[in-house]
């Protein structure tokens, strides 16, 4: 049998436990019902008057909880005397939810403060190669700790997989967290990750992080922005060459370009922006494995920073930035260096 009837405003009682509960309450709150949860008939502190619904979760242990044989019969003559509907629902299984997670660069102070909280709370992470996945262990204590990570070139496990691996987990009632590098929604795929999710009617949090088009200049010394001369960065994907139309935009926005997913084609980007007109001598810098003991830059111009890379063999992961700002990010540099030696100096 299916009735109707607009709960808005009716007062709903759960019995069963919390975690057994749980979807259930939360469907009469989202019907608008005002619901009460209690694990057993003897645990209300009132009557059932003015109730207008009681649902009875099934297999969520209030027999375990001191229910006679006779519970039931206590229970429908109670409703009849309130003139309370009765109805049973199986408890069903308490879904898990998916934390898609920004971890930053690398370095774990680079977390926010949120995502060292979701990883604290988490049943399993799906890492991959970039992020903060030496501290796992310690970020994440109790977590079963899958890599999906991905070598460029190499899908290690293909993005449905990775999509199918989420949902399967959260099905399961855990604590999914997604650790991504960076930022979850800078070419990380993180929205096709929480398109599954919402198919799925997986309940799933985005949390921003630090992405490394930011960060790994910064790691390096160089501004992406700097007052006088440039007043805004671009960031772009190199995992496919540009377009010569791109090349063009870009190199005549005049201001900084990041790239991410560079090194391989940086031959092509070159040639692109020396063709769309950008000076030979615009400084370029390669930050090979920002954050890391073997972080490196590479510095050069549009002219020579090909054959540069080529020779110190520039590898992914890095970030490319283009622009004066590298200038400025090596004076800065110079300053340091002038002032630590200055300092020593004094203090011997
Ligand atoms: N969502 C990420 C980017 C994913 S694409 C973010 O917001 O940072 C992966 C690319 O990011 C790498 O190929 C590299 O270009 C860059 N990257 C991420 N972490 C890096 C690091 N620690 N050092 C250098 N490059 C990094």
């Amino acid at each position: 049998m299916h009735v109707e009837i607009d709960l808005t405003g009716r007062r709903v009682v759960v019995l069963g436990h919390a975690g057994a509960a749980r979807r259930i309450v939360t469907r009469y709150r989202v019907a608008g019902a005002a619901v009460e949860r209690f694990d057993t008939l003897t645990a209300m502190t009132g009557g059932l008057e003015g109730v207008t619904l009681v649902v009875e979760v099934q297999g969520a242990g209030t027999e375990a909880s001191g229910r006679g044989d006779d519970a039931g019969g206590v229970l429908r003559q109670r409703c009849l005397e309130a003139g309370a509907l009765l109805t049973r629902e199986p408890a069903g299984r308490d879904t898990g939810h998916v934390s898609l997670v920004g971890g930053g660069p690398g370095a774990p102070g680079l977390l926010t403060l949120d995502a060292a909280a979701a990883l604290r709370d988490a049943d399993v992470v799906l890492h991959d190669r970039l992020g903060p996945t030496d501290a796992l262990t310690d970020l994440a204590p109790s977590a079963e700790l899958i890599d999906v990570g991905k070598l460029p070139g190499h899908h290690r496990v293909p993005q449905s997989g990775i999509n199918a691996l989420l949902v399967e987990h959260a099905l399961a009632g855990r604590h999914v967290v997604r650790l991504k590098g960076g930022d979850p929604f800078v070419f990380g795929r993180g929205s096709e990750e929480l398109a599954a999710c919402l198919e799925a009617r997986i309940p799933c949090t985005v949390l921003p992080g630090i992405s490394s088009s930011i960060a790994v200049p910064a790691a390096a010394g160089i501004p992406v922005t700097h007052r006088g001369v440039s007043h805004l960065f671009t960031v772009v994907s190199g995992h496919v060459p540009l377009t010569d139309e791109e090349h063009l935009h870009l190199a005549g926005l005049g201001g900084t370009i990041v790239v991410l997913m560079g090194v391989s084609t940086l031959p092509q980007l070159v040639a692109g922006l020396g063709r769309a007109g950008m000076r030979p001598d615009m400084p370029v810098a390669v930050v090979e494995r920002g954050y890391s003991t073997s972080q490196r830059t590479t510095s050069g111009t549009l002219s020579t920073i090909v054959t540069a890379a080529g020779a110190a063999r520039c590898q992914s992961p890095a970030v490319l930035v283009i622009g004066e700002v590298v200038r400025v990010g090596l004076q800065l540099q110079g300053s340091a260096a002038h002032l630590a030696r200055l300092t020593e100096s004094l203090a011997s």
